[in-house]
């Protein structure tokens, strides 16, 4: 099944979706696209919840 995230629902002001098969996959996305676009070299735990609270099934 497929998973969904999308910078917005996490109140960011920026387009960036990604989708993904697994988990692991989708948070590899995510992580690389927090370290590109906004500087994140970690994603830190508060941050973390609320991404893995956005993720959707798509
Ligand atoms: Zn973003």
């Amino acid at each position: 099944m497929a998973k969904s995230f999308a910078c917005r629902d996490i109140g960011m002001s920026c387009n960036f979706r990604a989708r993904a098969n697994s988990d692991n996959e989708l948070m590899a996305k995510i992580a690389d696209h927090a370290k590109k676009a906004h500087g994140m070299q970690q994603i830190d735990d508060a941050t973390m919840a609320k991404v893995k609270a956005a993720i959707k099934e798509a």
